[in-house]
């Protein structure tokens, strides 16, 4: 039995007639950038999330780009960030001029250690990226309160985490601005790039509208330089026909995970927790066993295809080598690097996807270890 990491086709296939009605109806109207398919994307996430304003732009990196921006993040400035993270996270810092000041992360939700962000703050510190690695809300009251104490930002990296909640409440809503990423295999995808900045405050907003569309305040009238960061028409209407069914998604990833649990439950692999108050949308299942490489290749030869997120964490990344770190200053996101192995997760997958997955990895497992005796 084949397992792919992740399957858009059954997705596609599920809502065939009104993607395609849809993405019909925008190439009738030729709507192709902006205008009332993304107006409308932007209404409907800002109500599900809760927020009062939604900016769609061009993807998730951008977005974080435009946000740092819009919450007045400038050239010099040092911003925080988990050590454990997609690059994206990184770059956006660096791409503005400011620079990335890494955090080690917890080692069992795999998030930013709260512990330890106060002693990486300087007179330069600006921000806090808090990211929802994996689907898991990070810790947010802790570094809210962090921010007030020494006056700094938080933006909120949600592209692994739309529809989680932190104690009731939907991630996006508790930083200065939030970041979503729609690449097409995050939880809500669309068919190409896009993105979009929330956030509850309407300066905020305005600012980074502003910026994803070259300054231009009016037609013709730029009051300041900004850049090309629009969604497509079509990227926002295939998101409005996929919003209403996002929450049921969600549900049937948590269900996928629940038996991924289960039928692990009796080995000594380390599982991903959820905390009690928070809901996670397993983005990613991801757990850590001893011979990840070898366990991940015998997975492939029986058709099961992994992810491994990340294979090294960002200090440790050739693009970051400039900055001299060592594996004694990351403890934490250097020792699960080696061990951390994503299994296949979305809505479509079947328990009986599960079940293989889980017996084919226990053999391997065992496998590995009767090896190393
Ligand atoms: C995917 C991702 C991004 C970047 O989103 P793109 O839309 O691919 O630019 C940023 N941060 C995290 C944590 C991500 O997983």
């Amino acid at each position: 039995m084949k397992v792919p990491f992740v399957d858009l086709k059954a997705q596609y296939l599920s809502l065939k007639d009104e993607f395609d009605a849809a993405v019909a109806e925008v190439m009738s109207e030729t709507a192709f950038i902006g205008g009332r398919y993304a107006a409308g994307f932007e209404t409907s996430f800002a109500e599900y999330l809760g927020v009062n304003h939604c900016v769609a732009c061009a993807n998730g990196t951008d977005a974080i780009e435009i946000a740092l921006k819009a919450i007045g993040v400038e050239p010099g400035d040092e911003v925080l960030l988990p050590a454990n993270t997609f690059i994206a996270t990184a770059e956006a810092v660096s791409n503005i001029g400011a620079k990335p000041v890494f955090v080690d992360i917890e080692p069992t939700f795999y998030n930013i250690d709260t512990a330890k962000i106060e002693e990486k703050i300087t007179p330069k510190t600006k921000a806090i990226i808090a990211v929802h690695l994996y689907g898991l809300p990070a810790e947010m009251d802790k570094i809210i309160s962090i921010s007030r104490k020494h006056d700094l930002k938080v933006l909120e990296d949600s592209a692994q985490a739309h529809g989680a909640t932190y104690k009731g409440q939907k991630i996006g809503s508790f930083g200065d601005a939030a970041t979503f990423s729609f690449y097409p295999s995050k939880n809500l995808g669309a068919f190409g790039d896009a993105g979009a900045i929330v956030t509850t405050s309407s300066e905020t907003a305005a600012r980074a509208r502003l910026i994803a569309n070259h300054g231009q305040a009016a037609k013709n009238r730029h009051t300041v330089e900004g850049r090309n960061s629009r969604m497509d028409g079509i990227q926002a209407a295939v998101l409005s026909v996929k919003l209403p069914h996002l929450e049921s998604w969600l549900e049937a990833r948590r269900a996928n995970a629940k038996i991924y649990d289960e039928l692990l439950r009796d080995t000594d692999l380390r599982l991903p927790v959820e905390p009690s108050h928070s809901r996670h949308t397993y983005h990613l299942y991801v757990v850590q066993v001893p011979d990840r490489d070898v366990v991940q290749a015998k997975l492939g030869e029986a058709g099961i295809e992994t992810g491994t997120h990340y294979p090294i964490a960002l200090p440790f990344m050739e693009a970051y080598s400039h900055l001299g770190h060592e594996p004694t200053d990351f403890p934490v996101a250097y020792s699960q690097m080696g061990k951390i192995l994503s299994l296949p997760m979305y809505a479509e997958l079947t328990a009986e996807q599960i079940e293989h997955v889980c017996s084919t990895l226990k053999k391997a497992v065992s496998l590995s270890a009767a090896a190393n005796e």
